[in-house]
């Protein structure tokens, strides 16, 4: 193996919009019969938009997206970059906040003008002490369309819910399609709700499987799971809760636009954030590694 070939395919590779860490990078995506996708920011854009609210009980819905969104100034979450901006569309005011705390995969909390303030998943709600059962069922028309809900409770008493649209990337469903030509299994994991995640799936043109609920560490469990029963895995992730993932998987692309740490973690960066970078990447890996031969 001649690494002068290697590197010309690297060079390649910068146009075709991928950054080759290393040539076994490129070698292993030759190789590859498995595809394990995140969703937000991976097959979505990643920037979700706040678009709607939904109280229960007595607050009042600015009342609510304030108490939130003051909540959210302190987390780097792209979920908490929607809402203070919500929020400050409005010009609602930003309380006084105090002892807060990051959940890494489930959400966010803090104590907001005395008050207990929780935002996150249903299991951030039952850590809050609060009920999430009629919350779910106000949110699962909103995820059939595919948005994000973030459930809120106040002092221990869910409260309302937000809803957020994140949409595809536009490449995403053209570059699925053709990685499922090349014999691809695709499968998507998302720390995001079962209904949300499938919506997606669906709109991206569908995935062999969908893994839905599961926390940054399971998404590395799953991915060596794959790998032990005998895949060849590639996995595409942009975010902190994806970096132990990409480490894991035979090679790792992260999303340009993506944190560092996954960049970091990754053999391969699509520079673009473009899913078709794939496909070229996989093509100039066959034509590098024909070279060698
Ligand atoms: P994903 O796999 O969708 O990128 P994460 O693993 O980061 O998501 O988070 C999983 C879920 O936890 C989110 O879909 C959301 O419901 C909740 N969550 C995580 N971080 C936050 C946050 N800062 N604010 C509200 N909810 C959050
Ligand atoms: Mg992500």
């Amino acid at each position: 193996a001649t690494p002068m070939a290697v590197m010309v395919g690297t060079g390649r590779g910068a146009r075709a919009g991928v950054l080759v860490k290393h040539a076994e990078a490129l070698q292993a995506l030759e190789r590859v019969d498995t595809l394990v996708v995140d969703k937000t920011g991976t097959l979505t854009e990643g920037k979700p938009k706040l678009i709607a609210i939904e109280v229960l009980g007595a607050v009042e819905e600015n009342r609510l997206l304030a108490l939130a969104a003051a909540v959210e100034a302190h987390s780097e979450h792209p979920l908490a970059h929607a809402i203070v901006t919500a929020a400050a569309e409005r010009g609602l005011p930003t309380g006084t906040v105090a002892d807060f705390q990051s959940h890494t995969g489930s959400g966010v909390s803090a104590r907001v003008d005395g008050h207990a303030v929780t935002v996150g998943n249903a299991r951030q709600m039952e850590q809050a002490g609060a009920d999430p059962a009629a919350l779910e069922a106000r949110a699962a028309p909103h995820r059939q369309a595919g948005a994000g809900v973030m459930f809120i409770a106040i002092d221990g008493k869910a409260a309302g819910l937000l809803a957020v649209a994140d949409p595809l990337r536009p490449s995403a469903a053209g570059a699925l399609a053709a990685l499922r030509r090349d014999g691809l299994r695709l499968v998507m994991l998302t720390g995001d709700s079962r209904a949300t995640a499938e919506a997606v799936a669906t709109a991206a043109g569908g995935l062999d499987e969908v893994r839905a609920g599961l926390h940054p560490d399971d998404k590395a469990q799953i991915i060596a799971e794959l790998r032990a029963g005998g895949a060849k895995v590639a996995m595409a992730g942009d975010g902190i809760n994806d970096a132990p993932a990409l480490a894991a998987a035979d090679v790792g692309l992260a999303m340009g636009g993506g944190t560092d740490v996954a960049i970091e973690s990754a053999g391969i960066t699509l520079v673009r954030g473009d899913l078709g970078a794939i496909v070229r990447a996989r093509r100039l890996a066959e034509a590098t590694m024909t070279n060698i031969r």
